[in-house]
């Protein structure tokens, strides 16, 4: 039994090690892979279910890798988060979106808002307004176009810092969306009072709500809620037409998913625009 306990426990000596040294060699590429434009912004587009064409995209963030390829956020965020990195790569993100709604805007294209993920590190920050006004400003682009996601977790810590913060955000013209809405602790009861303008509903929602009749009321209720709230919804993760269907027959707005397509590169999410077909 000793034998084995040994065995275990430098077993997992072992992966903690590999584990931390992975995470000193992700502290080491960073700021190298920042400079060298290792990441790149994909964009997933959001439908409206009721003309069924596009009306906007999430921006989300990869990291490709010279060595280790195409990394997802889930690989290397939560150590950004750690160490304060997080807030340079947005920066980056949402200076890159900015540059691509100014572009859109010269050519005569059409303009849509893309929406932009916001760390929480940021929102602790009090000149965080106040940089994104001048990064706006800088590329002449409306705040109302770069849409904030904000993870509804956010919200639930209720500090007074934070929600000053969002609504100081808002009275500049940007609009909030709150993310991953109903996948957390939080009281329906908070929506009375805090700074938001869109729900998007979280994935969770939306997928197996065809297996359980609960489920799919549950889902009605939540956009039901929203539209007396007069709160526009997003669902997200829609990954079949009969899900795509079932929103739009309960009344929901707008929905992004594999459904409609994946997250793409750019160019890919230009030449959908340009198409702009009905899904
Ligand atoms: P999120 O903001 O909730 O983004 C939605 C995630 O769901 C994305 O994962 C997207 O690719 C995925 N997704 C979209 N449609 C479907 C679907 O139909 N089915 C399924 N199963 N998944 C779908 P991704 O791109 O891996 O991003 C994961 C999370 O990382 C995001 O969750 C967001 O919280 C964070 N993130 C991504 N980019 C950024 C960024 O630039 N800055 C910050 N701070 N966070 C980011
Ligand atoms: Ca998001
Ligand atoms: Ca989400
Ligand atoms: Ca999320």
């Amino acid at each position: 039994v000793k034998g084995n306990y040994l065995k275990h426990y430098a077993f997992y000596d072992e992966t903690l090690r590999n584990e931390m040294l992975e995470e000193q060699n992700i502290l080491n590429d960073m700021e190298t892979a920042l400079k060298n434009r290792q990441f790149e912004v994909y964009f997933q587009p959001v439908y409206s279910l009721s003309t069924g064409k596009i009306i906007s995209a999430e921006a989300l963030v990869r990291w490709v890798h010279p060595e280790k390829g195409m990394l997802s956020p889930s690989s290397f965020l939560p150590i950004f988060e750690h160490n304060g990195f997080i807030t340079k790569l947005d920066t980056y993100v949402w200076e890159t979106v900015c540059k691509r709604i100014q572009l859109w805007k010269s050519e005569g294209k059409e303009v849509y808002p893309i929406s932009v993920n916001v760390s929480r590190v940021h929102l602790y920050d009090s000149n965080f307004c106040s940089e994104l006004l001048s990064l706006v400003q800088k590329y002449d682009v409306e705040p109302c176009l770069l849409k904030l996601e904000i993870t509804e977790s956010a919200y639930t810590e209720n500090e007074k810092q934070l929600l000053y913060i969002m609504s100081q955000l808002q009275c500049s013209g940007f609009k909030i969306l709150m993310d991953d809405f109903g996948s957390g602790y939080s009281s329906l009861n908070m929506l009375k009072d805090v700074p938001v303008d869109v729900l998007k509903i979280d994935m969770r929602f939306i997928n197996g709500f065809e297996e359980s009749t609960r489920a799919g009321s549950i889902l009605a209720s939540v956009v039901q809620m929203a539209r007396r709230l007069k709160l526009p919804v997003i669902a997200e993760g829609v990954e079949t037409r009969e899900q795509a269907e079932y929103l739009r027959l309960i009344g929901c707005e707008s929905a992004q998913g594999y459904f409609f397509s994946r997250p793409i590169p750019l160019q890919d999410f230009e030449l959908l625009l340009a198409e702009n077909k009905t899904f």
